[in-house]
């Protein structure tokens, strides 16, 4: 299933963005930001190509 960088527009490979590579010290799934990354948001996951396009996305929706 392939989803769209809501940023650039551009696809992304979903099961490789979700694709846990470890965890965070807070214990938050890590994923690999060069296979796309993605941000939980109003309720459903946004899927990015890159950690600058999600970093734009937040930075655009201050109340993620
Ligand atoms: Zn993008």
């Amino acid at each position: 299933m392939a989803s769209t960088c809501p940023v650039c527009g551009k696809s992304i490979d979903e099961a490789a963005a979700k694709a846990p590579t470890g965890q965070t010290k807070f214990g938050a799934q890590e994923v690999d930001p060069a296979q796309g990354t993605r941000q939980f948001y109003d309720g459903k996951w946004y899927y990015f190509d890159s950690i600058q396009c999600r970093s734009k996305f937040v930075a655009e929706h201050k109340d993620v």
